[in-house]
This record gives structure tokens, C-alpha cells and sequence, in this order.
């Protein structure tokens, strides 16, 4: 059978590493797990435990990272007899979400999803410390903390589903999005991995960096403004990743972080040809941003990497697009910045075509 690519350890490996970069963590060691099931206590196994703790200490590791989700038990366990912190993939996600959430919603959605995470592994530490604790019938010391902590948090889920509740109803009274000014923006999204920041530093020269106009110092640091080869100045935004195999919980925080996309005048969809299953992926991007209601925003769609795969491969999958009229794709490769001339072009051209379309609605 074909494995899928959010399968694929490899794939699921690296994604994880780029992940961590975001968060300037560097994978210094990795250990690869064969086990057909995790071991209930650790995950890892005794084994893989020894193991982890040698590379840790050879290698002066601060944090471990399992690719998966750990249940509460497991991460005390392992913490404890690894001696370092220990995150597992969801842990990472909401890290990432948390560093690019911005508007009230999504940050809100972000820290729900970081309560909910948290309440599980403080009621299996509260219970875990109350087995180790004293004769029977006493309580184990701690205890009542992390029952306090626990509770704290039960009462913060409750008001902070309260507030997305107002958030929700706040927005859909003003319907009409706020303008930072009048300026373009053209956000870049597509999964993690297939080259979003690379292409945004292509599209920038990695010149001109916002910092340098005080207008937009207060912008994301995945926000550049170019100018466009007429003249005319846009914005680039590069926007949370797609990630594979994303945990059920964090769907809501990961729309939330991406409705930022629903400002952008221009969506550059990125895609990677070198991803298992490039059309599914597409697939997945376009069902999104249809339920972030950012479905009507005019695209286009740009092949990347094509400096890895051979003239025919890539006439293939442009045939296999199939894409429905006014949506057009553009092969580049933003780190041998091949064709990115051409699509700042094309960006330039569709963003004129919006302009007028908006003037003939407003006249
Ligand atoms: P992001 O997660 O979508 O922002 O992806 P990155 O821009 O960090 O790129 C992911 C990986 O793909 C990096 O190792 C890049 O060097 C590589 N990459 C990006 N664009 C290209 C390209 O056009 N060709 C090749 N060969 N590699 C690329």
C-alpha cells in the first residue's frame, strides 16, 4: 500500500524539527521508536528510556519531544526519570499557534486549548500523588494543590468560552474587516514545509524588512512589505503552517490563528511537489479556507521546489490541478529563486484586477 505522507515517520520527523525551529529549538539527536504499540507507563519502553537518558546527557539535551501524544501518565513518568521537560506534539502546535495567534479569537481559542491540555495531566499527577502519599486514608501531599490548580483552570475554560462566545457575536456585528491602511496584503498559505518562508524571503529580497518603516513596526515579523516591479507597495504575510496529522482539539485554535488570512486581498497558495500526495494537500488548504470563510479570495496557486523534480513531473501535476477559471498556477522555486520574478508579475497583475473590480462595485 502507498503510505500516506502524514504517515511517514521521516516526513512526520522533519515537519516536527521545522516545527521546533519556529520556536528556535534545535533537534540535536532523534531516536526512532519500532515498537507496535507504546508502552502504557513511559511510551518509550525501558529500553529507549536508557537510551534518551544517555543522548541526554552526552549531548546536553534540555528538552525531550515525543512525535506524538503522550497521556498524562506517561509525560510525569517520563519527565521524572528523564530529569528534563517533556513535550510531546500537541505541546508543540499549541506553541506554534500561541506564537501566531493575534486577533482576540484566536488567542483565546489558543489558551482553551491549552487549558483543556492541561486539566487531564493535573488530575492524573493529583491522583498519582495521592497513591504515593502517606497511610491509607490520608492524602498525599500536594495533593490539595494541584486539586486547586486544577479547579482554577476548570473555572478559566468555562470564562474563556464565555468570552469567544462575545468575541464571536462582536464580530459578526461588524462584518466589515478593518483596514491597517490602504495598502495590499498577500498572505502565503499552505502546509508547513513546502516552502512559505523561503518563498516570502524570495518574493522580499530579504531586504526589505518591516522593521525599517515605522508605519509597520508593529506587524508580525512574518509580515514584509515589497515593492511590486510597477511600483507599488504590498504586503507579504507568511501565515501559521498546515500541519500533518493535527490533533482533533487544536482544530478550532489552528482556524482561529488562520482567519488573519481572511484580510489578505491575495492568497499565494503554496504547494509542494515533492509531498506524498500534493493534490490532496491542495485539497485540504481549499476545504479551510472555505470554512474560515476566506473561500472567495482570489489565489493563485504556486508550485514549489520545482528545482527537485523533473520538466514532465511537474507538466503532470499542472494537468492533474485542474484548476476552475480564473485561478491560475505558478511554478517558482523560491530557494533557487527560479520564476519569482514572473510571479511577482502575475501578483502584480491580479491585485490590479481586484483594485478595479472593487472600484467598478463601490462606483
Ligand atoms: P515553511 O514551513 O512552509 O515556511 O517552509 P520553509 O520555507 O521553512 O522550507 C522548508 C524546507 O524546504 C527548507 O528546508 C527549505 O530550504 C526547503 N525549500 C523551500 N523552498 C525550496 C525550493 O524551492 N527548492 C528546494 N529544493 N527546497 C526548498
Amino acid at each position: 500500500d502507498r503510505q500516506r505522507s502524514d504517515e511517514d515517520p521521516d516526513i512526520l520527523a522533519d515537519e516536527l524539527a521545522l516545527l521546533l525551529a519556529n520556536l528556535n529549538i534545535k533537534v540535536v539527536g532523534r531516536i526512532d521508536q519500532k515498537r507496535i504499540s507504546p508502552d502504557p507507563a513511559t511510551f518509550l519502553g525501558k529500553g529507549k528510556v536508557l537510551e534518551a537518558r544517555e543522548l541526554i546527557n552526552l549531548l546536553g539535551v534540555n528538552i525531550v519531544v515525543c512525535n506524538d501524544s503522550l497521556l498524562p501518565t506517561q509525560l510525569h513518568n517520563l519527565r521524572s526519570l528523564l530529569g528534563v521537560e517533556v513535550w510531546d506534539r500537541p505541546f508543540v502546535i499549541m506553541k506554534i499557534f500561541e506564537s501566531r495567534a493575534h486577533s482576540a479569537e484566536a488567542k483565546l481559542q489558543v489558551e482553551l486549548a491549552m487549558c483543556k491540555y492541561e486539566i487531564p495531566i493535573l488530575k492524573g499527577l493529583g491522583k498519582q500523588m495521592s497513591q504515593t502519599g502517606g497511610g491509607i486514608g490520608t492524602r498525599g501531599p500536594g495533593e490539595t494543590e494541584f486539586e486547586r490548580h486544577r479547579r482554577k483552570l476548570e473555572r478559566k475554560v468555562v470564562s474563556l468560552q464565555r468570552k469567544l462566545e462575545q468575541v464571536r457575536k462582536r464580530r459578526c456585528n461588524s462584518r466589515k474587516r478593518r483596514k491597517r491602511s490602504n495598502i495590499s496584503t498577500v498572505a502565503i498559505v499552505g502546509y508547513t514545509n513546502s516552502g512559505k518562508s523561503t518563498l516570502l524571503r524570495a518574493l522580499s529580497h530579504d531586504d526589505e524588512i518591516y522593521c525599517a518603516d515605522k508605519l509597520f513596526a508593529t506587524l508580525d515579523p512574518k509580515v514584509r512589505r515589497v515593492k511590486l516591479p510597477g511600483g507599488k507597495h504590498v504586503l507579504f504575510a507568511d501565515t501559521v503552517g498546515f500541519i500533518r496529522k493535527l490533533p482533533v482539539e487544536l482544530v478550532a485554535a489552528f482556524r482561529a490563528t488562520l482567519e488573519e488570512v481572511n484580510e489578505a486581498n491575495l492568497l499565494l497558495v503554496v504547494i509542494d511537489p515533492l509531498d506524498k500526495d500534493p493534490l490532496e494537500s491542495l485539497t485540504v488548504v481549499e476545504e479551510t479556507l472555505k470554512q474560515i470563510g476566506a473561500a472567495s479570495i482570489p489565489r493563485i496557486i504556486v508550485v514549489n521546489k520545482i528545482d527537485m523534480i523533473e520538466k514532465d513531473q511537474l507538466q503532470s501535476l499542472l494537468e492533474r490541478l485542474s484548476l476552475p477559471s480564473g485561478f491560475e498556477a505558478v511554478p517558482v522555486s523560491a530557494l533557487k529563486n527560479i520564476n519569482i520574478s514572473t510571479l511577482l508579475k502575475r501578483i502584480e497583475s491580479s491585485l490590479s484586477h481586484i483594485d478595479s473590480d472593487v472600484k467598478l462595485f463601490t462606483d
